[in-house]
Formats: C-alpha cells, sequence, structure tokens
C-alpha cells in the first residue's frame, strides 16, 4: 500500500537527505512524497520523483506538516535535524515533534533512524498503517 511520507532536512542536511532519496529512490516512487519548500525542491532536481511541496519549513511548512501528523495522515516522518544550529522556527520542530508522539508515527530524525525505517516500509513493515487509516477517528474527534 501506498504510505505518505514526509520528507525534511534543515540546511546543513539536504545533501545528505537528497543522497538518502536518491539511494532509496525505488522505494520512495511507490509512495506519496511530502515535504517542505525547499527541501522538496532539492529532491524534485535530483530525483525524478514527484513531490507534494508544502511552504519552507521557517515560514510555517513544518506546521502545515504537522496538522496531517495531528489527523494521523502521515505514516513515515524523516526529518534530518540540524542538531548544532539554532532554527529560528524550533518551537514549529519541536510541535511537529510532539505530535508524531501523540500519534505514534514512525519519525526519525537521523540517516541511520531513516534508512531502519526505509527498509522496514520496503519489508512491508508499515502494513498497520491500513488500519490507522481505516479506522482513523478523523477531524471531528
Ligand atoms: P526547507 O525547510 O525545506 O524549506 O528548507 C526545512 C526546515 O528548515 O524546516
Amino acid at each position: 500500500m501506498s504510505m505518505k511520507i514526509a520528507l525534511i532536512a534543515h540546511d546543513r542536511k539536504k545533501d545528505e537527505m537528497v543522497n538518502f532519496v536518491t539511494a532509496y529512490e525505488t522505494v520512495f516512487e511507490h509512495h506519496e512524497l511530502y515535504a517542505t519548500g525547499t527541501t522538496g525542491t532539492r529532491i524534485m532536481e535530483n530525483t525524478k520523483l514527484n513531490v507534494h511541496r508544502f511552504m519552507s519549513g521557517p515560514l510555517g511548512g513544518d506546521q502545515q506538516i504537522g496538522a496531517l501528523v495531528a489527523t494521523n495522515e502521515m505514516d513515515l516522518i524523516i526529518f534530518l535535524r540540524d542538531p548544532l544550529m539554532a532554527q529560528p522556527h524550533e518551537p514549529d520542530i519541536i510541535a511537529l515533534l510532539r505530535l508524531c508522539d501523540v500519534q505514534g508515527i514512525p519519525c526519525a530524525t537521523n540517516i541511520a533512524t531513516a534508512e531502519i525505517l526505509v527498509k522496514a516500509l520496503d519489508r512491508g513493515d508499515f502494513a498497520w498503517r491500513e488500519l490507522v487509516h481505516k479506522y482513523k477517528p478523523g477531524i471531528d474527534q
């Protein structure tokens, strides 16, 4: 089943994200990809993948992705944060990660975890998300 995957990378992690998505392009091509603005553009420039792009992170893109996490619509988040540089939108980042924990959505914040999750995705380990989609309470709850 096609999963909804969000890809976000801070500036000094964007090359790493592009290399990662390129390496696993044959996995990602079976899924629906979403990204913050610049990350999405970089991925589309370097792969054949189609990515739905939200606003740039500092302008609210993390919050837009967070809205889909809040309603349990995202299946996997790969968020390559820069742990060595302060970000102006730190509150938005914390909010997004918090919502992943609220809903129990798999979220990788470094490349090692991202690789394990994408291999799991390729194996079909995300099948349980189909049940989440089926019984999702939706926006009325
Ligand atoms: P960007 O946003 O992909 O638009 O650079 C990412 C971020 O900084 O959160």
